[in-house]
């Protein structure tokens, strides 16, 4: 079964086809400039090639066109036609409380994600409008909805609830959701594989650390809490996202800068995290480079991350009254061998002892633990694309 999997954003489209079954990309790629012009890199991992094209993409449907043509074109496509695609799975970032898993989209899905557009306004519409794009282009060809927040619909309600007058729950849907969930969910998954234990019998504690960072509880399968909150904005430093913080901070700031609340938010959401504190930079490479040439602010944001990291996995532990793994995933938690170490070096005493040498890894499934550590520390690359694409198959097979 061949399956395209879309993550569209306001003025971008990321997609991959792909065999779930064999998990094998036939193509992968990128539409960028959507609106304003229009560009479209198509890559075919089997062969190494790379294409790039300027296309006029005025709108979504355009760029999914442009995509069809690429994946069926005679020179660098991979289907003969389009109906060798029998399946489309789109990544929504919001699903409120109304999904709790992925669903097979119709005009009542549809109905609901427009209503969850006020959690998520600048995501949500960006997935619904390719989620319309690709009805227009592709007519009849079911189509699957994956949310950012399904993983996380399993956490009591003591986690999730924030303690706010509980109106604001009930009338307003204010509470945590927590986000990456896909991420999360198959990393947790590849996790129970490789220790060859049941995920029933696990506690695991799934580090997804990018550009944006979320930790999260996973106990027998299920995400019992995790870092992101009614937005992706809370938990640890990020990039450029502030995490956690003191909501008084806000009033002082917007008071003593006259910045109003959109201000503010840039502020925390763009101006912040590692960037903020660093002042150097928003990747963990050039913190890291900085820091080794002597740059004490890139020095101390290294360790605000690692620290706020380290706290939470010491906290959810406790949560869940033990923790057999502990995973590192996305692009700093694959590749950057100093930030695993340094996270995982303050937790001797609940039992994780790392091996240096089997920690000098990067970017696949390794054991990073030593031998006879009580917990084990596991490196596994997530895979977003592919569990849309299983849970896609899924449930269109049904
Ligand atoms: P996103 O959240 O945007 O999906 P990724 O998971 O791709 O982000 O992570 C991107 C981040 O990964 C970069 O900002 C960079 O800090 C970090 N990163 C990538 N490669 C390395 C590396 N070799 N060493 C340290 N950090 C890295």
């Amino acid at each position: 079964m061949k399956v395209l999997v879309i993550n569209a954003g306001s003025s971008s489209l990321k997609y991959q086809l792909l065999d779930p079954s064999t998990e094998e990309v036939l193509a992968q790629g990128l539409c960028e400039r959507i609106g304003i012009d229009g560009r479209l890199t198509h890559k075919i991992p089997a062969t190494g090639a790379k294409h790039v094209f300027e296309i006029p993409m005025p709108t979504h449907a355009e760029a999914i066109q442009a995509v069809l043509d690429a994946l069926t074109s005679a020179e660098h496509g991979v289907i003969k036609s389009m109906s060798e695609i029998e399946a489309v799975g789109h990544r929504v970032v919001h699903g409120g409380e109304k999904f709790a898993k992925s669903v097979k989209i119709d005009s009542a899905v549809m109905a609901a994600m427009e209503e969850c557009i006020p959690l998520a306004p600048l995501h949500n519409p960006a997935n619904l409008t390719g989620i319309k794009a690709c009805e227009k282009v592709m007519p009849g060809v079911p189509m699957v909805a994956v949310f950012d927040t399904a993983f996380h619909q399993t956490m009591p309600a003591k986690s999730y609830i924030y303690a706010l007058p509980y109106e604001y729950y009930e009338n307003d849907k204010v509470r945590r959701y927590g986000f990456h969930g896909t991420s999360h969910k198959y990393v947790a998954g590849r996790a129970a594989a490789m220790l060859g234990k049941k995920i029933e019998d696990l506690k695991l504690i799934s580090c997804h650390l990018g550009n944006g960072s979320s930790i999260t509880a996973v106990d027998g399968g299920k995400s019992v809490d995790t870092t992101m909150g009614f937005t992706p904005l809370a938990g640890v430093p990020m990039g450029t996202r502030s995490g956690d913080l003191d909501a008084g901070i806000l009033e002082y700031l917007m008071t003593k800068y006259n910045m109003d609340i959109k201000e503010m938010l840039n502020v925390l959401n763009k101006k912040s995290g590692v960037q903020g504190i660093s002042g150097v930079s928003s990747d963990f490479r050039d913190l890291e480079e900085a820091a080794n040439n002597g740059n004490q602010r890139a020095a101390l944001a290294l360790e605000a991350f690692q620290y706020s990291v380290r706290k939470f996995v010491g906290a959810y532990a406790a949560a869940m009254g033990g923790v057999d793994a502990i995973i590192f995933t996305a692009g700093v938690g694959e590749n950057d061998a100093n930030t695993r170490m340094a996270i995982a070096s303050g937790l001797e005493f609940m039992g994780v002892e790392m091996d240096a040498e089997a920690n000098q890894v990067r970017g696949k499934e390794a054991v990073i633990s030593a031998a006879g550590s009580k917990v084990k520390v596991l490196l596994i690359p997530t895979n977003e694309e592919l569990m849309i694409a299983k849970d896609t198959a899924e449930i269109v097979g049904k």
